[in-house]
């Protein structure tokens, strides 16, 4: 099967499917290998196990990856994960500073760089959340704050060494994810170009291009095809439509 081999589609479960959802799902998902194309799922922590035990098993073309990551590798951080326990389980792909850890678990731009330095020092492939909050957007202050969110980044030695290799953003306006709210392929294309332009005066042209930039919010089968169809994104990030394996096949039947 012929594919867009940069394309991407990675689902985020959230706090959805436990260790028992977890092994029901992958057991349904009929997922054919695609040149290139890569297909990912970002799982509970508690699921990480069984997920990663049944993709093995069934030899599925999806790597699990992990939704949060301490940036100490050890200590005193109750309820925290480091990364030498992902390590140790066999996951290499964590999802860092997704809107709804930056709202409900007062994450910065600042604990975000001290997590995505680490983790890329720490040999993980990050993929980075940014994205505007409604009453931001409707102020003109979309392009202000997604520089204000990869500033720091962009400034960090460890971090602009793995752009395009190790490191890769996911672009989700805040009032898109889970509202049934789609940004319009225009509004997503604009705002990867203008990302994409932060990337390259930081770190040049090929470094800017060799980064996958996915789109993200209220992805579902029927709009995806056309997000895909616009320059620069280079894949999804879902959340909702990533929960059921049927629909999570249709996506990828896009690609
Ligand atoms: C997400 O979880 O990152 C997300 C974009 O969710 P949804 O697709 O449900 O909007």
């Amino acid at each position: 099967m012929t594919s867009n081999p940069r394309i991407l589609l990675a689902g985020n479960w959230k706090m959805n499917h436990g260790p028992k959802a977890t092994r029901e799902f992958l057991s349904r998902l009929d997922l054919p290998k695609k040149d290139g194309a890569q297909a990912r799922i970002y799982v509970p922590c508690l699921s990480l196990p069984e997920a990663l035990a049944a993709v093995e098993e069934r030899r599925l073309p999806v790597q699990i990856g992990a939704q949060n990551i301490h940036y100490e590798r050890s200590g005193a951080f109750t309820g925290e994960i480091s990364g030498p326990m992902l390590s140790e389980i066999g996951i290499h792909q964590v999802l860092i500073g997704h809107s709804e850890r930056r709202q409900y678990f007062a994450e910065t731009n600042e604990s975000i760089l001290l997590k995505t330095r680490s983790a890329l020092e720490q040999g993980f492939e990050v993929l980075l959340c940014i994205g505007e909050l409604l009453s931001e957007r409707e102020s003109g202050r979309t392009e202000t704050v997604l520089r204000e969110q990869l500033v720091r980044v962009l400034q960090n030695e460890e971090c602009k060494a793995h752009f395009g290799g190790r490191l890769h953003l996911a672009y989700e306006p805040v009032w898109a994810i889970g509202t049934g709210v789609v940004a319009t392929p225009e509004q997503a294309e604009q705002a990867h170009s203008f990302i994409r332009s932060l990337l390259a005066s930081s770190l040049g042209e090929s470094k800017a291009r060799a980064t996958k930039i996915l789109y993200g919010g209220s992805v579902t089968p029927a709009n995806f095809k056309e997000l895909l169809s616009r320059p620069g994104i280079d894949g999804g990030l879902v959340g909702g439509a990533s929960l059921k394996p049927d629909s999570f096949r249709a996506l990828w039947d896009l690609i």
